[in-house]
């Protein structure tokens, strides 16, 4: 048995992941549970799974279920700090890890993982798009093993041969046969409203997308296609892509997850129902093919598979992201720190669904971008002071 890290225990993820253990029971120990605040979920996490190890990021959480986990004899041992969980996912204790952190807060504990050669899972695409090279020469130099979970990058890693699934981030695609990798989007809720209902959008619209159930900040990401902008950073990174070799192609049924273009005209897709349990279960399993509860595709039931070209003046985060790729790793760590603070400005009600891309736009905008090596302390402080200039942007009330 491996003894496992689920980082974002709590989330969408998280409890698609402790589903997939639960139905494997031989195949995983849970060793380490991992989140933000929410005291009372993970206090029962604890109590159903019993893990050797607690951490909670917020202090007062942390005390708070140490507390509740003490009146009730449980042996799990809630971590003291930060510094605490990074060392334990380096040790001997721990040999795969769940990355499914929500946002730039997940760098850190993925990268301790990464160089500590960890297998990963990773979900947390924000730790990539905002670290990208960094995190793929770690990745090769500790000898970590990668396993994209995302359900696109999974189903493009599931399409490519053994030889390119070994080589993540070094890809020679065009020496394996590889034209052109295809991410699919279903374009979310909002592909067929009205353009001048846009500006109308309330997070209650924004969050329920039609075919996946995620957490908050990438139901939204999906409905302004941020989302799919990150992923396209994600998958350049994961499968060391030219711009030629790289495509979004809206499918708004979800059902093709991804595919691969080869260039004798063949293109391999991976489908089935849209449940994180099959991507999860996918790297879980490694080498093998294990049980996931997901329902098999109903072929004689389902809607018929269409297929489009993005629209960027429907979706401007998505053409935003797209080109912040080719300017570099400031302008991909600026507009994910950027789209945080103004997902979580709308989500609060701050700012309305059409200036979250105003809002990133302009902090991509004033961002100097002129820090010559880019290290992780970089990457950080780029990410704080993007963060801040967003939040002035927002409390001066600059937007349109
Ligand atoms: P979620 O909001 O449901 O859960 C986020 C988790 O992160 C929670 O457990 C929260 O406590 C934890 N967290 C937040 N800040 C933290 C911190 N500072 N320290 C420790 N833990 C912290 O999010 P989700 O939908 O599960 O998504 C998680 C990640 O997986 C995201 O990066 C997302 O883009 C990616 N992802 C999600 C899905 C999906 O279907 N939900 C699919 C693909 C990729
Ligand atoms: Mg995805």
């Amino acid at each position: 048995m491996k003894n496992l890290a689920i980082l974002g225990a709590t989330g969408s993820i998280g409890s698609s992941t402790l589903r997939v253990c639960a139905t494997n029971p031989n195949l995983y120990q849970i060793t380490l549970l991992a989140a933000c605040r929410s005291v009372d979920k993970m206090f029962s996490l604890c109590r159903l799974h019993q893990p050797k190890y607690a951490s909670m990021y917020c202090s007062e959480a942390r005390l708070n279920l140490r507390e509740k986990l003490r009146n009730v004899s449980s042996k799990t041992i809630v971590l003291d700090s930060e510094h605490e969980l990074l060392q334990l996912l380096a040790s001997n204790e721990i040999d795969s890890v769940m990355a499914a952190i929500v946002g730039g807060a997940g760098l850190k504990s993925t990268l301790a993982a990464v160089h500590a050669g960890k297998e990963i899972f990773l979900a947390n695409k924000e730790a990539l798009v905002m670290s990208g090279q960094l995190f793929m020469d770690a990745v090769k130099s500790s000898g970590a093993k990668l396993w994209p979970v995302d359900s696109e990058h999974n189903a493009i890693y599931q399409a490519l041969s053994a030889t390119l699934q070994e080589t993540l981030g070094y890809c020679d695609l065009s020496g394996q046969g590889v034209r052109k990798i295809l991410l699919t989007g279903s374009g979310g809720p909002f592909i067929n409203k009205p353009l001048n209902e846009f500006s109308f959008i309330t997070p209650q619209q924004a969050v329920r997308h039609p075919n996946w159930s995620m957490g908050k900040k990438i139901s939204v990401d999906s409905a302004t296609m941020m989302n799919k902008g990150l992923e396209y950073i994600e998958a350049r990174w994961l499968f060391n892509t030219r711009a030629e070799q790289l495509q979004v192609i809206i499918h708004p049924q979800s059902v093709i997850h991804s595919m691969v273009q080869y260039k004798d005209g063949s293109v391999i897709a991976q489908m089935g129902n849209a449940d994180m349990r099959t991507p999860i279960a996918y790297v879980m399993g490694g080498t093998q093919r294990i049980e996931s509860q997901v329902d098999s595709f109903d072929f004689f039931n389902s809607p018929s598979l269409t297929f489009m070209a993005p629209d960027f003046q429907r979706f401007p985060c998505l053409k935003l992201a797209i080109d912040a790729c080719y300017v570099g790793q400031q302008a991909t760590t600026t507009l994910n720190a950027s789209n945080e603070v103004a997902v979580d400005a709308f989500l609060n009600g701050q700012i309305k669904f059409t200036q979250i891309a105003e809002l990133v736009e302009r902090v991509l905008n004033q961002s100097k971008c002129n820090i010559p090596e880019c290290s992780i302390e970089a990457l950080l402080e780029i990410d704080l002071q993007s963060k801040l200039a967003a939040q002035v942007i927002i409390e001066q009330g600059l937007l349109c």
